[in-house]
């Protein structure tokens, strides 16, 4: 098992279809460990996270960012996840504690967390004027049917995947991954079909993610390839600067008010589940600090 998640890509079938294999396995245990997530809760946002860090991975530069947002009808509520094109990714569900009974083969209820009435947004941005906004339904809950449907609606691309997240009984992640195969622009039909039928044979991605890794998958398709590897990490854009910078943007009088009414200013970040507490002394020192500046 890897201590870095990461993601590999190449292209096979004589390089008309991009296959991307990626080990979220480090990243899944780091949203474990902030967000105390129950094991059904773990498998869905892992599995959206491994989805949106192959999102990511098309960003044409580090700067550019996109959002998934998986907006069901489930017991676990929205899940949200963001990253960019360093593959630093970030995320949440909103009901994290929900656990729900396992499916009848044995799997985790994924569907049942996530609903299966709803919509898949991703909002990506280039940082070129508007964001693209791209929505689909969603078709199962389980988030892999779901992408593939949002590549085929939104994108018009088919692409193939499977994503997986094993839950070991203590709740921790064992491993979790996932695999996408994409034919490019003016693949043929054989291509786009033999890439459909590969897909099935992942049902248990995450098993093969643990027993075999992901360099062994991808050599199944293709052993000479030389795929692109890039690793994936758990990282949150908030720190105390960012949210000093919210708080100076509400204003001296609004700030004080705030004081006033609660002793304190807290700011609460979703994406990581860390709270920053202000106190009345701190946020006159934001307000100082940018006197200051103006002066
Ligand atoms: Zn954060």
């Amino acid at each position: 098992m890897q201590k870095i998640s990461y993601i590999l890509k190449t292209l096979i079938f004589g390089g008309e279809v991009s296959l991307a294999v990626c080990d979220t396995t480090a990243l899944v245990r780091e949203a474990i460990r902030r967000h105390h997530l129950s094991p059904v809760a773990a498998a869905a946002l892992g599995r959206t996270m491994s989805a949106t860090a192959y999102l990511c991975s098309w960003l044409k530069d580090e700067e550019s960012s996109l959002s998934v947002t998986v907006a069901g009808d489930g017991a676990g509520g929205k899940i949200c996840v963001a990253g960019d094109g360093a593959l630093h990714l970030r995320g949440f569900a909103e009901r994290p504690e929900v656990s729900l009974p396992p499916r009848a083969d044995g799997k985790l209820d994924v569907g049942g967390f996530v609903g299966r009435c709803g919509t898949l947004t991703v909002i990506r941005d280039d940082g070129e004027g508007i964001p693209f906004v791209g929505t689909s339904e969603l078709v199962s809950g389980e988030i892999a049917e779901d992408i593939s449907a949002y590549f085929l609606t939104s994108e018009q691309r088919p692409t193939a995947v499977a994503l997986g997240v094993k839950i070991a009984p203590d709740g921790d992640c064992i491993a979790a991954g996932g695999v996408f195969l994409q034919p490019l622009p003016g693949a043929s039909e054989e291509a786009i079909a033999r890439a459909e039928e590969a897909i099935a044979g992942f049902s248990r991605i995450s098993s093969r993610i643990e027993e075999e890794g992901a360099e062994r998958i991808v050599a199944s398709f293709s052993p000479e390839t030389d795929a692109e590897r890039r690793e994936i990490f758990f990282r949150c854009h908030c720190s105390r600067e960012r949210i000093s910078s919210v708080i100076a943007s509400l204003g001296k009088q609004e700030a004080e008010n705030i004081i006033r009414e609660q002793g304190k200013i807290s700011v609460y970040c979703h994406y990581c589940n860390t709270t920053y507490d202000f106190t009345g002394e701190e946020v006159a020192a934001i307000f100082s600090e940018e006197g200051k500046h103006e002066g």
